[in-house]
């Protein structure tokens, strides 16, 4: 619930997780603000009773610890933060690691803490277990873990009870441990302790929506959409965004999907969002509400099927609306308020500054990442406009902004 208030402050709002909801579980997300404390929460429902309740109560200890202890900042212009996200892995069909990660910022503390736990439960046997139940030599891994412990200058003599906050994917073991408020981490190559390919066939790790992505809703904010694609440009656009901590959207088409599956992931992986753009670019208006929904339906599938993630949002083919297609799907219609007219003008510095030229904070720009002048473009505008004062975020990002600008009016 956002509830209105007046606005003193500069408010850094962290999204996490919200629009990127994965199929196999289910998410809670909690998001609550006030004039001194902001919460966001996002924590898993595995499906499983034990290991679901131990989360909910950390979950809710943590907040409780937050409420009772850490809000109301000293300093006037600042306010308390507590984002609680996680991470998710499923390691051969029986366990289920998770990671949580709380992030408290409050003026209890110099700096904002991190703070992490982590949970693995062999789900066949409806209980936890500890690293030394999985790995292959328990012994070596304490060895290596205490040579780690001295050169970071760290008490070792460690056994394997201590060993207890771990998160493990196909390439890193990452081993938690605290002293006071500050956690710090080792990171051990899994491949050393557990065959995963062999015993473990392969670890499939499910990522919240990038972790703390902070967004200042004060600030200007753009939604760079890009329809037609994916394409053999795609990929480096994605690279570009990245250089630039940047985000788009990307209106796929249905047929193109499964060529570009690699981009795909490397699209949403990054904190981009999808969005439907039909199956093979057919006029919507012109077609029949079930040749509408085959269109729409199938794209989803296509999607899901390869990255995990259901579309919430569409944008009609030749930007056409009408009743019919309004009435066809319940995926959100998404224009536009800036045309790069990139597929005419055909010249990167030319679409560049059309764009550059004519934005305004809370505009969504038309683009198509099917042309090679369109990618040369994104590599001036963005770091040309960040400059500027802009944040790129996803049409969804966007709209939760314009959500949380109007409650607080
Ligand atoms: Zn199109």
């Amino acid at each position: 619930m956002l509830k209105k208030f007046i606005f003193l402050v500069t408010l850094i709002l962290i999204l996490c997780g919200c629009s990127q909801k994965k199929d196999f579980e289910e998410i809670k997300t909690v998001v609550e603000e006030n004039k001194d404390v902001l919460i966001g929460i996002n924590y898993p429902v595995t499906g499983n009773k034990i290991l679901d309740q131990d989360i909910i109560n950390y979950v809710e200890n943590k907040y409780n610890i937050f409420k009772n202890k850490y809000r109301g900042f000293k300093l006037l212009l600042d306010k308390s933060e507590l984002n609680i996200d996680y991470d998710y892995n499923i390691i051969n069909d029986k366990y289920i690691n998770v990671i949580i990660y709380a992030y408290i910022k409050s003026s209890n503390f110099i700096n904002p803490i991190i703070e992490y736990k982590t949970f693995l439960f062999n789900k066949k046997e409806n209980k936890y277990v500890n690293i030394k139940d999985i790995v292959s030599d328990p012994k070596k891994l304490i060895y290596d873990v205490n040579s780690k412990l001295v050169k970071l200058n760290k008490k070792a003599n460690l056994n394997t009870t201590i060993l207890n906050n771990f998160f493990i994917d196909n390439n890193n073991i990452t081993l938690y441990f605290h002293e006071k408020n500050n956690y710090y981490s080792i990171i051990l190559p899994t491949n050393d302790y557990l065959d995963v390919e062999a015993s473990f066939n392969k670890i499939e790790s499910y990522y919240a929506k990038s972790v703390n992505k902070i967004i200042d809703p004060s600030k200007p904010v753009l939604a760079l959409t890009f329809d037609d694609g994916p394409s053999k440009y795609t990929k480096k656009i994605i690279d570009i965004l990245n250089e630039n901590d940047a985000n788009a959207t990307f209106f796929i088409l249905g047929n193109k999907a499964n060529i570009y599956s690699d981009t795909l992931n490397y699209m949403i992986n990054s904190g981009n969002e999808i969005g439907n753009h039909s199956y093979n670019h057919k006029w919507l208006t012109k077609l029949t509400s079930e040749e509408i929904k085959d269109q729409l339906n199938k794209t989803q599938e296509i999607i899901k099927s390869i990255t995990g993630y259901t579309p919430i949002i569409m944008r009609p083919t030749y930007g056409s609306i009408n009743d019919n297609l309004r009435n066809s799907s319940n995926l959100q219609l998404i224009m536009w308020n800036v045309d790069s007219n990139d597929w005419k003008l055909k010249n990167s510095k030319k679409i560049a500054n059309r764009i550059i030229n004519s934005v305004n904070d809370g505009d969504i720009i038309l683009m198509h990442d099917t042309y090679n002048w369109t990618m040369e473009a994104v590599k001036i505008i963005v770091p040309k406009l960040i400059k500027e004062g802009y944040q790129f975020i996803t049409v969804s990002e966007l709209n939760e902004i314009k959500l949380l600008r109007n409650n607080r009016q």
